[in-house]
């Protein structure tokens, strides 16, 4: 299921300046919206974030940036699909 968010409305935001191509964000991104390409992350898939914030809490150089605070849409996709309250359990993976 390719689930998207609503076209170009997602506050990501990369200082490709700041990137030093460790990689990280690609790791804890839970929907592919960033790919490596040579040595700097890129924004393959805008419309693919849910604006978890896992990429900007674990980027140690603050390359990127979203507007995370309206929840976590991970949280509630993982609640339809359970039956269960919103929940995403990062507190298990240490993501965000
Ligand atoms: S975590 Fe930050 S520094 Fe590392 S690749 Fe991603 S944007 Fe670049
Ligand atoms: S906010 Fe979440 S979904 Fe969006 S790019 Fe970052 S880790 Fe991926």
């Amino acid at each position: 299921m390719n689930l998207q968010y609503i076209k170009n409305v997602a506050t990501l935001k990369l200082d490709a300046g700041k990137c030093t191509g460790c990689a990280i964000c690609t790791d804890v991104c839970p929907r592919q919206v960033l790919k490596m390409n040579e040595r700097k992350v890129e924004i393959i898939n805008l419309n693919n974030c849910i604006e978890c914030g896992a990429c900007s809490k674990n980027c140690p150089f603050s390359a990127l940036t979203v507007e995370s605070g309206v929840g976590c849409a991970a949280a509630i996709y993982f609640g339809i699909l359970n039956n269960t309250a919103p929940s995403c359990d990062c507190s298990k993976s240490g993501c965000c």
